[in-house]
């Protein structure tokens, strides 16, 4: 059997997208002053990206892994919380 690749495997999850409480913010004001900015390559979902120099986040797609809370140096650059109820990701395997 062939192994899945990462893209593979992030698509067979499923997301409940919470449109009205985003569970992660990012002021993007602190992330001007972050000149390393490891939220882009550490990111497993690839939800952090630089566009005209400046950083862009989509919460839809998250993980929920914590990977980013936990490498951002900046103190107060993201607020992060685990999505409410039944919203987030579902993992599905296979
Ligand atoms: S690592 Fe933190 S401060 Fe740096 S760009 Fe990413 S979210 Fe902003
Ligand atoms: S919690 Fe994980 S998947 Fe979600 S944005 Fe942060 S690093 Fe990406």
């Amino acid at each position: 059997m062939k192994p899945m690749s990462i893209e593979d495997r992030l698509g067979v999850n499923k997301f409940a997208v919470d449109e009205e409480n985003a569970h992660i913010k990012v002021d993007t004001q602190i992330c001007r002053t972050c000149t390393d900015k490891p939220c882009t390559w550490a990111c497993p979902a690839l939800l952090y990206t630089v566009s005209n120099g400046e950083l862009k986040f989509d919460y839809a797609g998250c993980l929920e892994c914590g990977t980013c809370r936990i490498i951002c140096p900046r103190p107060g650059a993201i607020s992060w919380e685990y999505p409410q109820g039944t919203f987030g990701v579902h993992f599905r395997y296979g």
